[in-house]
Order: C-alpha cells, then sequence, then structure tokens
C-alpha cells in the first residue's frame, strides 16, 4: 500500500471536482447515444473528446503514462484500459468506458459498463450485481471507517454471489492528480488500511468477473482481461468523504436518462 501523503480538500475544492463530475457525467451520456451494433470504439472516444473540449476541460486519459486516447473502451473479457480501435461493438457484447475530466486544476473520474442490445441474462446480473457493489462501498463512506470498510463491503458483496473481484488494479485518491493516494482496493478487512477523513476525495471502482478473477495484460501494454476470457464489468465514482458521511462527485444521471430513453436501463 502506498503510504504518500492523502491531500484533504476543502469545500471550494471538491466543488471544482463536482463541476468536473457534471461535465464528466454529460461527455458519458453523449457516448451512450452513439453506443449500438456496428459503432467503432474509436468513434466513441472522439465523441467524448470533442464534448470534453467544447466544455473547457482536458481529457484526463489522454497521454496520462502515454494512454491514447480520452476513453479506456474495454469490452467483453476486457477488463479495464482498453484503447479505442477501428473495433465494431455488436450485439450481445457489455462495453465499460470509463473517462476522466480535467478542468481548473482538478480531475473526477466515473466508469460504467453498458449492453448493446441484448445481452444474455448472467452478464447483465453481473453488470448489474457490479453497480450494486460500487454503492455497497460507497455506503461505508463516512469520517472515522476506514478504507477497509470500503473494500470489505465490495468484496463480500460480490464473492457471495460467487464472481470474482480484481485484485491488481484498485480504486485511489483523486485530486491535481488522476490518480493519488490513497489506494482503494475492492478487497479487504474491515476497520483497515487509511482512516477517512472529511475532504478525502475518492474513486471507488470495483472490478468484478464472471469467471475466476485473474487477469492478464495484452501486449499492447495496456488492455486488461481475464485470463479465462470470461466477462467483466467496471462501475466507478469520485466521492467526498463529508463531516456527515459522503458526497457523488460525479453522476449518472445524465447517463441513466439516455440509458432509459434506449431501454437498456440494467437496475
Ligand atoms: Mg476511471
Ligand atoms: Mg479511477
Amino acid at each position: 500500500m502506498s503510504k504518500k501523503v492523502i491531500y484533504l480538500k476543502s469545500s471550494e475544492e471538491a466543488q471544482i471536482i463536482k463541476d468536473n463530475g457534471i461535465i464528466l457525467g454529460k461527455a458519458h451520456a453523449e457516448v451512450v447515444k452513439a453506443i449500438e451494433p456496428g459503432v467503432k470504439t474509436k468513434d466513441l472516444d472522439k465523441i467524448a473528446e470533442e464534448f470534453i473540449k467544447d466544455n473547457g476541460g482536458k481529457p484526463s486519459f489522454k497521454n496520462y503514462n502515454g494512454f491514447p486516447a480520452t476513453l479506456c473502451i474495454s469490452v467483453n473479457e476486457v477488463v479495464v484500459h482498453g484503447i479505442p480501435s477501428n473495433r465494431e461493438l455488436k450485439e450481445g457484447d457489455i462495453v465499460s468506458v470509463d473517462c476522466g475530466v480535467f478542468k481548473n486544476g482538478y480531475h473526477a473520474d466515473s466508469a460504467y459498463t453498458y449492453m448493446v442490445g441484448e445481452v444474455d441474462p448472467l452478464t447483465q446480473k453481473l453488470l448489474k450485481d457490479t453497480k450494486l457493489s460500487l454503492f455497497e462501498g460507497i455506503h461505508q463512506v463516512r469520517p472515522g471507517n476506514r478504507i477497509g470498510d470500503v473494500s470489505f463491503a465490495v468484496q463480500n458483496f460480490v464473492e457471495k454471489i460467487g464472481y470474482g473481484v480484481v485484485r491488481e488494479l484498485v480504486g485511489h485518491g483523486v485530486g491535481r492528480n488522476l490518480h493519488e493516494a490513497p489506494e482503494v482496493p475492492n478487497f479487504g478487512k474491515r476497520g483497515n488500511g487509511p482512516k477517512l477523513q472529511a475532504g478525502m476525495v475518492i474513486a471507488i471502482e470495483p472490478m468484478i468477473t464472471l469467471g475466476k478473477r485473474f487477469v492478464v495484460q495484452e501486449n499492447d501494454n495496456w488492455t486488461i482481461r481475464t485470463e479465462d476470457r470470461s466477462p467483466a464489468a467496471h462501475f466507478e465514482h469520485t466521492v467526498l468523504v463529508t463531516k456527515s458521511g459522503f458526497e457523488l462527485l460525479t453522476t449518472f444521471e445524465y447517463i441513466e436518462e439516455v440509458l432509459e430513453n434506449k431501454k437498456l436501463v440494467i437496475i
């Protein structure tokens, strides 16, 4: 675990992140409008990049450690860090879209996994449960609780159902840097890890597999997929620790408006 300094944010800083979270939520929604069989993942990337730039922001991921795109687009067995390409989405795919917005000195980071048309029921349930596990984690966020309480809540929820929890990648603090301390694993023990304090901003992001939890990296040095090629889902919110609990700094509201219109809401 990282022992790096955890930066507490003022209410003004948190508000900047929340404002960026609105741009981010709307960027996601623009992408969702275009998700359908036949669309190329690089075309989705272009939509997000243009939307973020039109709103005065910068894509957080583009050029981050050399990442070449605005979105991480991860299809089916790809867990995270998929690179947008000429790949066309097809009916029955699931696609995770992860995005960050940087504006006024701060980042916001969120992810959502979508169905492309009809998806088999077990995979559909994986999406629903992964999203629920995110909120299990979020509901542990309050001053005095520890990161391990968040981690345990996610792990306990999904492992009871029989899914795998990816261990190699974790959530993180968010602020002036896209990735700050503390690490926020999706597995752990209650009462362990750094104590949550008002002003901390963390990205909670369960990465959950329908099969075994093991992952491998593709030769492009980015794409992370399940070793057994079972489908994986990923949902993420940037969350502020407040004096009384938590506040979401990112939003799924705009995404879910579009999904409702498309009759593709998973819950
Ligand atoms: Mg993210
Ligand atoms: Mg993240």
